[in-house]
Order: structure tokens, then sequence, then C-alpha cells
């Protein structure tokens, strides 16, 4: 498929100007199908970040902004067109620097987020931020009381590189929406999904400094946004390693956090379910090669129709194509580096070694010479205590695993530290849904339904994170609560 020819190189956004690094120094971007050199980037350096820290600082306290709510409601429709406008630009490079597939640009990737703007967008309009409490009495005397939600003010937002146009999107709309300045810290591995959105942003109206992004191959740069007391509130997606980092250096200046981490969702397919009808879907699980957080990467078959279900399985990991992202047939394009790569068959290597049953797959596929490339894996026979079933392998491998019964089955699913999302299926939409009342995660899709929406609050149990993305709850992260005592009868109109 034809896509836009990509700009080769990019800068940052800094208090509304976009520069070169301080040192002047700039890192590649590469194409993970290739593995050829795509342009370059601006490599922001740690006196960048504190500009942009002390830009988004001057912004949110100076100006306006956050009691602007038509301005702001303004700036993220300009966003939003500005954005449309520009969308082939941005499917280019989803597509070139994250090798999403081209097939799955309208929903995840590329036209679905763009969208998002124009919620956040209404979402700044309509929001109240003053409501009037009831009266309450303090030693006999009614109290009135003004509840007041204001924005958190500096939002420090740093994404990863796997669906980077989505989160960068997912961040900045509520934040910008509830009135605060944010600083953006794209992954090293995708920085254009960040820095051409900063360059768009130039043809907004929004202030100088309310809106930052700062690429840079050195993560130690975006730790400045979990330590720095300028910063309110550190909004993080990424893995939980990185995520438990950025809780501990926040823990000094005691920064509201917000975190979407990894997991490890099961899919329980009940006895009675239709398996003809669900498990191909399970090949899905290598959709962007795996490289999603709320993928369900655990199959829970029971043990009564074992291997019927293995044996549909098969027929589908077998049967699923992959290869070129840019080639609409593909639901699977590559590993986003080659450190990627090495880890997903790093952990194939221990499911060989701890005993799991190799199906399909399991290496580097031959016919793809160039490009991080992993082959659609499934594993049966997996031991649910065992590395591959409990640690995130960000790959197209599925673990499926045999359980005994219904409580067995609950039993595993919930044996996670991860708490992301999860599906049931059954032949009876009450028997699924009792299931999944019963699993400790943020997402269940019952019976093939699907929750992802940008209204659908968002997010996971355990060490899956802390709050919710999108939706009113995931506005409302963007808040603080204060209350107002007033004289009772007094009225603030
Ligand atoms: P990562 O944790 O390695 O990096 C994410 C971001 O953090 C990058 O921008 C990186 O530069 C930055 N970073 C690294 N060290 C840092 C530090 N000390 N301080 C501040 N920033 C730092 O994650 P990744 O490999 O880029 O992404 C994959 C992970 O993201 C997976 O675990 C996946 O499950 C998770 N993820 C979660 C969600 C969700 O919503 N729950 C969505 C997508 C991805």
């Amino acid at each position: 498929m034809a896509l836009a020819p990509l700009a080769p190189s990019t800068r940052n956004l800094i208090d509304g100007r976009l520069v070169e690094a301080s040192n002047g120094a700039r890192f590649e971007n590469v194409d993970p199908a290739t593995e050829e050199r795509l342009g370059d980037t601006a490599d922001g350096t740690k006196e960048d970040m504190e500009q942009a820290v002390a830009a988004a600082r001057r912004a949110f306290d100076e100006t306006g902004w956050s009691d602007d709510a038509p301005l702001r409601a303004r700036c993220l429709r300009q966003l939003h067109e500005a954005a449309v406008a520009d969308k082939e630009a941005l499917r280019s490079i989803v597509v070139h620097e994250a090798g999403a597939p081209v097939s799955l640009g309208s929903y995840m990737h590329v036209d679905d987020p763009i969208d998002m703007l124009a919620y956040w967008a209404e979402k700044a309009e309509s929001h109240r931020p003053e409501t009037r409490m009831e009266d309450v009495p303090f030693l006999g005397r009614p109290q009135g009381r003004i509840l007041r939600r204001e924005a958190v003010g500096v939002v420090g937002a740093i994404t990863p590189w796997n669906v980077p146009l989505y989160l960068n999107i997912a961040k900045i709309g509520p934040a910008l929406a509830a009135g605060c300045s944010v600083v953006l810290k794209p992954a090293p591995d995708t920085p254009w999904s960040a820095t051409h959105l900063g360059k768009i942003a130039t043809e907004t109206d929004l202030p100088p400094g309310i809106l930052n992004v700062v690429a840079s191959s050195d993560h130690s740069v975006g730790e400045i946004l979990s330590t720095d007391a300028r910063i309110d509130c550190v909004t993080f997606t990424g893995s939980t390693a990185t995520g438990r980092r950025i809780m501990a250096c926040a823990a000094e200046t005691v920064k509201k956090i917000f975190l979407e981490l990894g997991g490890k969702s099961a899919h329980v397919v009940l006895d009675d379910a239709d398996f003809a009808a669900v498990l191909p879907f399970a090949a899905t699980t290598c959709v962007h090669g795996g490289q999603g957080c709320a993928i369900n990467t655990r199959l829970l078959l029971p043990r009564s129709r074992y291997e019927e279900g293995v044996a549909i399985l098969k027929a589908a990991f077998e049967g699923w194509s992959y290869g070129d992202p840019k080639d609409p047939r593909n639901l699977q394009g590559p590993q986003v580096s080659r450190r990627q790569q090495e880890r997903v068959l790093g952990y194939i290597e221990a499911g060989r070694r701890e005993g799991a049953r190799l199906v399909v797959g399991g290496g580097r596929p031959a016919h793809l010479e160039r490009g991080f490339y992993v082959e659609p894996t499934l594993f049966a026979d997996v031991d649910p205590d065992s590395t591959i079933a409990q640690e995130e392998i960000f790959g197209p491998v599925l673990c499926v695993i045999p359980y005994e019964d219904d409580e067995d089955a609950i039993r595993i699913a919930n044996r996670s530290r991860y708490g992301l999302s999860g599906a049931v299926s059954s032949a009876s939409d009450e028997r699924a849904l009792a299931v999944a009342r019963r699993i400790r995660t943020g997402t269940l899709a019952v019976n093939g339904a699907q929750w992802f929406h940008v209204d659908t609050p968002f997010g996971g149990y355990k060490q899956s994170g802390i709050g919710r993305e999108n939706g009113q709850m995931g506005f409302e992260e963007y808040l603080e609560t204060k209350v107002m005592a007033v004289p009772a009868g007094f009225d603030a109109g």
C-alpha cells in the first residue's frame, strides 16, 4: 500500500517553538520492518527537558489557560482538524516507525486516536468546575460548601512505543482538556508520533509552553518528569518495571501518579463454548506482533475438551498471515526493535526449557530476511506458574493452559501479578458474565463483545497500574479537588 512520504527529520517543541537539541545532537529513527534508517530526530538533553518543564510551569501559573475552557476547547478542535488534515502523514509515521500494520490504522493506531481529540474538546467545554454541595451543620449552624474540580497543574506524560499516536493523544487530550500544561516524552523507538503532533500543535492557538514535546534517546531525560518539583502529576504508560521506578522517584515530591502498566490477560473458554466459532480468533494474540498491553496472552481450556481446542488453535496459528506491515492482508508486523525481538525469542526459549509443548512457530521466520519478525507461536501444556505464563512477553506468543472446572479456571486466571484485561466465552451469556465478575482485572470481553472506546475507563488492578485512562474517570485523573466553605445561603451564581 502506498503511504505518504515521511518527513526525514523532526524537532522538539519547547515553549511554543520547534527546536533542535541544546547540544545539536540527533538520533536515528529505524524502520523495524526493513531495519533501514528512516531519518532522525532532535535528541533532547536534560537541559532541554528542564526548559520544557520551566515553560510548562510558567504557562500554567501565568496564563489564564486553566480557567479558559472555551480556549481549551478551541485549541483541541484545532489540533483535531490539523491532525485530520495530516492524517496520511501520521499513518505513514506509525506504520514505519512502530511497524504497526496499516490494516489496524483505523482502529487503534491512527483514525480513532485522532478523533479522540474531538471527544476531549467536548469534555473541556462541558466540564463544570464548581458544584454546590448540600449545606451541613457545624456547631448547630448551617454551612455552605462549593466543590471545585480544577486542573492538577503541570503534567509529565511518558509514553511507550507500541501504540504511540494513540497513547500520546490519550494523555495530552484529557490533560489539556482539564486545563493542565503538559510535557510529553515519547519512547526513543517512536519519536515521530509525538514530534509530529508537536509540529501540528504550532498551527493552533495553544499558548506557548502549554504543550511541550521532548524526544530523547536517553531514558534518564524522562526521569526528570518524575523527580522535578515543578511537575504536579506524572502520567505513564509502559512496563511495570519502569512504572515502579517512576513511582519511587515521584515519592520524593509526593506527586500524583497515574500508571498504565503491563498485562498477562487470560481468555477463559468454558466447556460449553462453541470452540469452532471462538478459538480461531485466539490467533489475534499475534496482532501487531503481540505488542499490546491488553492482549489475551493466556488461553484457559477445559481439560475435558483440551485436545479438540488445541487442534483448532494450531490450524488458526498455521493459517495466520503476517509480514510487511504495509500489506493490508497482514495483522502482524515486526517487533519494534532487535532488542524486543531477542527478548521475545528469549521467552520462547524459556518456555521450551520449562517443558511447555511448542505447537506452532518458535523462531525467526525463514521467509522474511529483514526486519525484526517473530513467528506466530503457540505453546500448549503451559504450567500456570511457569515464566511464560507469568511474565509479559510482549510478542506473538499464546500460552494454552488446561483447567479442571470453572473454579479452577477462575483461580488460574487470577493467579497473576497483573490484572489488566481478559475474556470469557461460553454458550451462555449469564454463565460467562458470572465468571467475568470474579476475575480481578480492569476490562473484560464477555462472549466476544468489545470494550475499547474513548468513553471506556481503561486500566488495571494489581501491578497493571494505578488509575484509569479515557472516559470521565480518565478526565478526572487530571483534576484536583477543592472544597470552599461559604456562608449558608451565599449564592456564588
Ligand atoms: P518502558 O517502560 O521500557 O518505556 C516506556 C517509556 O518510559 C519510554 O518513553 C521510556 O523512554 C520511558 N522511561 C524508561 N525509563 C524511565 C525512567 N526511569 N523514568 C522516566 N521514563 C522512563 O516500556 P516500553 O517497552 O516502551 O513499552 C512496553 C510496555 O508498555 C509493556 O509492558 C506494555 O504492557 C506497556 N503498555 C501498557 C499499556 C497500558 O495502558 N496499560 C499500554 C501500552 C503499553
